[in-house]
């Protein structure tokens, strides 16, 4: 099916449509609802006001996990409940989440004993959705697994087993399964407003960001999944409200795969400062992260400060024999959690609870804030529990644990490059035999062909040059001045998919490049 914005648009302008939810926000979050919403069958709509996964989702540090730092912080409802998400998600989109081993290294005995201990607890919490028992791994085994680790004073290691995927590609495929459900998720419509009647919410006012078109819809029930922007949306429903989320940013630098080792992830459970830190293989590089800072404002595209590039670097130097430096960084991103604001002021960021909160406000409008990338899904039904109530909607029971995602495929061949697409691959594959132009890699640095570009233009709702390198592909994440040097190609694919001139094409590099040239250190 091609995915026609116009023919959506269309269906969605009949001012006499009632939905029964709207949700605002095409993250994780927001995603996850639209999934659960139209999955139970209810009439849903869902607007994002730049693309899919452009917030937050597209810059976590691309795990799927219970959450070790937590456990370690005794909350153990919030890890036991990730481990069952994260179980939940292998099954239903096993072309999306990999099976890792997790290395951590032990510079004492006693810390060799402290995470045998903690990780055998965490395999117990997962119970049958175990990913495979941890262990404790002689010193000769971690160096074998982590060539590049620091050996002085290494005295043993702990494996563990975690979920790694990739967030960009699975809020596509999260847009494509509420699609298929019945759902209709739109990109680039930005909601400025809500409206009421008799002092409920009785829909909201929304602009094409394309055209500039501003449309009301009518809806029973309207979801604000809007990340950090949450406040922003409360705000148009009661114009006096306090804050209530606390923006904090975390970065990642990106290596070479050389930096870490074939396959498995490093994890510093308690670096100098008390954080955590992962290294972790992907998509044939080295992502290493993250940081913790609070900030006060909040924005669409954030940048990595100085300060959180220098202790990513100088925590890597203190573990890696081979140190990276400034000049090894292929790509850096922030992204913000939108964290619950801290009750006192003496609670640090990384001390606020990472569980998601659902507020109803006393005209209706639902907000859904928190949690994390791994507990989408229960975040989602969740929501459409609570909208069933405030819809006064039939009690349909959520289906979502069992439901299949876009592109499931049961076994998956990690080493083929299009393997993010699951069942799509084979369509991806044969739409280059057809073209031999979109055979060719588009850049040497990077596996992408150019049929990948054609097929999200044409089936994954792509709209601009960065959509396309930032999302659909990684490019921009996995090394930012090869997706620089992409953007030409990738622009004029994409013209001829959506009928562009030469204008829209040099319009949409400059605008790329400007983005991306934050993803690159100097
Ligand atoms: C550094 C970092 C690392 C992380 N790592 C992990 C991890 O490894 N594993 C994990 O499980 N979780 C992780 N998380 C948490 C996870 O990424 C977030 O919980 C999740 O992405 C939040 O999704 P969201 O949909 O709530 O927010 P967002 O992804 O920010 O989505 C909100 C969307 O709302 C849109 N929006 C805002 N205002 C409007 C409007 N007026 N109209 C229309 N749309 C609007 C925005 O454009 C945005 O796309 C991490 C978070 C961070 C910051």
């Amino acid at each position: 099916m091609f995915r026609d914005r116009e023919g959506m648009i269309e269906q969605i302008s009949d001012p006499s449509t009632i939905w029964d939810m709207i949700i605002i926000g095409g993250g994780a979050t927001g995603l996850g609802v639209a999934v659960d919403a139209a999955s139970r069958g209810f009439k849903t709509l869902l607007l994002e006001q730049s693309d899919f996964a452009k917030g937050t989702s597209s810059r976590s540090t691309k795990l799927v996990h219970g959450g070790v730092r937590y456990l370690a912080q005794g909350n153990i409802g919030l890890v036991t409940e990730a481990l069952k998400e994260r179980g939940i998600l292998l099954n239903n989109a096993p072309h999306l989440v990999r099976n890792e081993n997790f290395i951590i290294p032990n510079y004492s005995w006693l810390s060799g004993i402290f995470y045998s201990i903690g990780l055998s607890v965490y395999d117990l919490l997962a119970g049958k959705r175990s990913f495979g028992r941890s262990r404790l791994i002689p010193r000769s085994e971690v160096i074998r697994r982590i060539p590049n680790i620091r050996q002085k004073n290494l005295v043993s290691g702990v494996l563990y087993h975690d979920g790694q995927f990739d967030d960009a590609r699975l809020a596509v495929c999260l847009a494509l399964t509420a699609m298929e459900q019945g759902a209709i998720p739109l990109n680039y419509f930005r909601v400025t407003a809500l409206t009421k009647e008799k002092n409920k919410i009785n829909g909201l006012i929304a602009k094409d960001q394309e055209t500039g078109i501003s449309y009301t819809f009518r809806s029973k029930t309207v979801v604000n999944a809007t990340g950090v922007f949450v406040d922003e949306v409360m705000v148009m429903d009661e114009p006096e409200l306090r804050p209530m989320v606390q923006p904090s940013q975390g970065i990642h630098l990106v290596f070479a795969k050389s930096f870490l080792g074939p396959h498995d992830a490093l994890m510093i459970p308690k670096t100098k400062d008390g954080r955590v830190l992962f290294a972790i293989p992907w998509h044939d590089r080295t992502l290493v992260g993250t940081t913790d800072t609070p900030l006060t404002a909040y924005q669409l595209e954030p940048r990595a400060l100085e300060e959180e590039i220098k202790f990513i670097l100088d925590t890597a130097a203190h573990y890696l024999t081979q140190i990276p430096t400034r000049k090894d960084v292929l790509s850096v991103f922030a992204g913000l959690r939108p964290l619950a604001a801290p009750q006192g002021d003496q609670q640090k960021t990384k001390e606020i609870s990472r569980s998601h909160k659902l507020i109803v406000s006393a005209s209706g409008l639902i907000t859904i804030t928190g949690g994390k990338w791994t507990t989408y899904r229960k975040m989602g039904e969740d929501t459409v529990n609570r909208a069933i109530g405030v819809g006064g909607f039939p009690n349909r029971l959520s289906v979502t644990q069992t439901l299949s995602l876009h592109g499931y495929k049961d076994s998956v061949d990690w080493a083929d490059p299009l393997f993010v697409y699951g069942s799509d691959a084979l369509n991806i594959k044969s739409m280059a035999k057809g073209n031999p132009a979109w055979k060719e890699i588009l850049d040497s640095r990077l596996p992408y062909i150019g049929a990948e570009v054609v097929w999200a233009t044409r089936y994954e709702m792509a709209r601009t040059v960065e959509d396309v390198l930032a999302r659909r592909l990684r490019a921009l994440f996995l090394d930012a001045r090869a997706a620089m040097d992409m953007a030409p190609a990738v622009a004029n694919l994409m013209a001829i998919e959506l009928k562009k001139d030469e204008n829209w094409e040099k319009e949409q590099v400059v605008s790329f490049l400007s983005v991306a040239k934050n993803y690159i250190l100097f």
